[in-house]
């Protein structure tokens, strides 16, 4: 369970979260959209703590991890995230890049390690082979699939996407998304996705969260968010973002 309450952020003179508050059930999947600039990573970040909220709470699983002089920095919350641009470890292999989010007492020993790896880049289609492969010798949509290996390898309570699959080309995405999205609700995982994507946000998510200029406008299930928008600007943006 995660509540944000009345949380604010500026950077400078731009007030970029003018007070979201969201509440998210255990197991719940939301996918928040909203148009560029409106603060949807800023949020994403805040929750995963690279960031610190200017005012406002943060609560994960009980535990209070942002605001009112309390902080639990990113490492130490239970939280995976994968940004949009997957950002992986250059210098070590794609199999070492998926092996560092492992939890080195569960998975003692090379044939562990191993075989775990190779059963998360299954996960994400791609093939046994890539594990002895570097970054750079991989497509950016392949990079990204990694970085999603290497997130769903922790075990998150909470995942946190950032317009995870926009790198993939649309069969892959489809495939990707589908792989991913079992994963998670497999092992239970919250999710909070960001996407401009309308079919990934009503096929992925159980509630859609509309963010604009920092706030947060309308949250709701998808076909109702998008079938009944709340007023006028989010009906133009959705309509738009078909
Ligand atoms: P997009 O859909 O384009 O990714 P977004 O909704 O995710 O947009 P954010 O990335 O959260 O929006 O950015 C919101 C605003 O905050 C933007 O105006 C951005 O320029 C500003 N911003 C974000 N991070 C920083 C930072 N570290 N320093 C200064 N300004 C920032």
């Amino acid at each position: 369970h995660l509540i944000i309450d009345k949380v604010t952020k500026s950077f400078g003179d731009t007030e970029v979260l003018r007070g979201v508050s969201l509440s998210v059930h255990r197991g719940i999947t939301t996918a928040i959209v909203g148009p560029s600039g409106s603060g949807k990573t800023t949020l994403l970040r805040l929750i995963a703590g690279f960031e610190a909220p200017d005012s406002g709470t943060i609560t994960l699983a009980g535990e209070r991890v942002a605001g009112e002089g309390r902080w639990i920095p990113a490492h130490r919350r239970n939280v995976g995230y994968v940004a949009q641009d997957g950002a992986l470890f250059p210098h070590l292999s794609v199999g070492q890049n998926i092996a560092f989010g492992l939890d080195k007492k569960k998975f003692a020993g090379r044939a562990a390690v191993d075989a775990r790896v190779a059963g998360l880049l299954e996960m994400v289609s791609l093939e046994p082979g890539y594990a002895r492969r570097r970054p750079d010798e991989l497509s950016g949509g392949q990079q990204q699939r990694v970085a999603l290996a290497r997130a769903l390898a922790r075990e998150p309570e909470l995942m946190l996407l950032d317009e995870p699959f926009s790198a993939l080309d649309a069969g892959l995405r489809v495939a990707t998304r589908k792989a991913v999205a079992r994963t998670l609700a497999e092992a239970g995982v919250t999710t909070i996705l960001v996407t401009h994507d309308q079919g990934e946000a009503l096929s992925f998510a159980d509630q859609v969260a509309v963010m604009r200029r920092g706030e947060l406008a309308q949250i709701g299930n998808p076909f109702v968010v998008y079938t009944r928008p709340s007023d006028r600007e989010t009906a133009e943006f959705l309509g738009d973002a078909v």
